[in-house]
């Protein structure tokens, strides 16, 4: 089953924000906002993984 996504943090908390533009959502978990991507829980988790890899790398870049 396929279900919409924030392609920066795989979470699935996406709201559509603008009624004009389609293309523009808003995550509630990381405040990405921009085009939106599908996918199943596989690629959700993935994404997700990925996106704390990077929020671990950021924190250690800021102790250095
Ligand atoms: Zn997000």
């Amino acid at each position: 089953m396929l279900f919409k996504m924030c392609p920066k943090c795989g979470s699935n908390n996406v709201k559509w924000i603008i009624p004009q533009n389609w293309s523009t959502w808003k995550c509630y978990r990381c405040g990405y906002i921009g085009p939106i991507i599908e996918g199943n829980k596989e690629m959700s988790e993935e994404i997700e993984e990925n996106y704390i890899e990077e929020l671990k790398k950021e924190k250690k870049e800021e102790k250095d």
